[in-house]
């Protein structure tokens, strides 16, 4: 079959595939632990569920305005305004099926072909593949594991160039769980500054996931808002444990809105209603069932940081925030490691490689499982990378 040339230009989400592997060894009869997926492993917080059953219940079944019911959009600008000191107007607020959909609109809405897009490396693969497939140049920022996965702030205004037409930033972050400190936000909205033609798209999903500082924003710097050029990526998937409802937003320009608002109605008309109904809830509704889980995730990341620094070869960096740990692995490629952690250790996991070429050297483990099957899942890993070490000597 002949598909549209720029169909070769886009690419995937590997924890997608790799998902799909560990289900076909599952289906012929091997027991896998999953610590590939980036899913919260909780229910939806029953009021939650409730409120879109109700909507259902209540008719809430038709289209719904392009940009999101104004109810929602509300509430969205009034937690936004709240959550990062700032003003917002529900025309700003676009809500879309999950988070995603803002970067590819952001992306097709702003970047011609020739531009160039800073990119974080290691980051979410769907900037690159979204980047090359409208014929942007994707420009790649190290975050290093020596700097806390954070910017190098002169390798930062190095890549930009006279053809940048945004960047990309992504705090908490995944893969590396590193996180925008106060001083990072206020040098980079230095550098930004300098380069008011510069749009910034800034993927907040794991806002609410931070261990141990409050969250940062760029958007919270002078002249970065999003009445101005930044972007806010956000939604309900991880705060919520949403993923499957597909629920997010961006908050933006108004005259930007006005044309993602345009793609939407050119390619999912609008959200889901009900879904929509459910979300509102979930930012009107208490919050306790957030912080239990934040809770956890914190133990499960304490366990998992301290065990994967046990494994031969292994150095782990305690991550601030999201719910990934991202060790350095010394003595194997990473691509063929996590193969080999899949079929012999039967424990899921991602190469670094996935999230871009400076993740070579780390895998990313989701630790959005049971503290029982961290546990396992290092006692299995322990094995296998004793067993291939002694190999070698
Ligand atoms: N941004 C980042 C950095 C993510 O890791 C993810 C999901 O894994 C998303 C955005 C997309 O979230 P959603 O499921 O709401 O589309």
């Amino acid at each position: 079959m002949e598909f549209a040339k720029r169909m070769e230009r886009l690419g995937t989400e590997t924890a997608f595939s790799v998902l799909a592997k560990a289900k076909a060894l599952e289906a012929r009869g091997r027991e896998i632990i999953h610590l590939e997926i980036g899913e919260p492993d909780f229910a939806t917080p029953s009021h939650i569920v409730e409120a879109g059953c109700r909507a259902l219940r209540d008719g809430e079944t038709h289209y719904t305005p392009t940009a999101g019911i104004p109810e929602l959009r509300a509430a969205i600008a009034a937690e936004v305004a709240r959550t990062r000191g700032i003003a917002v107007d529900p025309a700003q607020v676009v809500v879309t099926p999950g988070g995603k959909p803002i970067m590819f609109f952001a992306i097709l809405a702003l970047v011609d072909e020739g531009d160039e897009v800073l990119i974080p490396s290691p980051s979410f693969p769907i900037y690159e593949s979204m980047v090359n497939f409208v014929g942007g140049r994707p420009v790649f920022v190290p975050l290093r594991q020596e700097n806390e996965f954070r910017f190098d702030l002169d390798e930062f205004r190095a890549g930009l160039s006279e053809c940048t037409t945004m960047v990309i930033l992504n705090s908490p972050a995944n893969p590396t769980g590193g996180v925008l400190t106060p001083e990072d936000s206020a040098g980079l909205a230095g550098i930004l500054r300098e380069r008011p033609d510069v749009f910034v798209l800034s993927d907040e999903i794991y806002s609410r996931m931070l261990y141990e500082s409050p969250f940062t924003s760029i958007a919270s710097e002078p002249d970065l808002g999003p009445d101005g050029r930044t972007i806010i990526l956000d939604g309900f998937s991880k705060t919520y444990a949403m993923t499957g409802w597909r629920l997010g937003y961006g908050v933006m320009p108004v005259p930007l809105a006005e044309q993602m608002t345009k793609l939407q109605v050119n390619s999912n008309s609008c959200t889901n209603a009900a879904t929509q109904y459910a979300g509102l809830e979930a930012l009107a509704g208490p919050q306790d069932t957030v912080d239990r889980m934040l809770f956890e995730f914190r133990s499960r990341r304490d366990l998992i940081v301290s065990g994967l620094n046990e494994l031969p070869g292994v150095e782990c960096l305690i991550p601030q925030g999201a719910f990934y740990a991202f060790p350095r692995i010394t003595g194997h490629p990473t691509d063929t490691l996590a193969d080999l952690l899949l079929e012999e250790a039967g424990v899921a996991c991602l190469s670094g490689t996935a999230f871009g070429h400076y993740g070579e050297g780390h895998l990313r483990f989701s630790y959005a499982n049971s503290r029982k099957n961290i546990s396992r899942a290092l006692q299995r890993m322990d094995d296998v990378l004793s067993r291939t070490a002694k190999r070698r000597t």
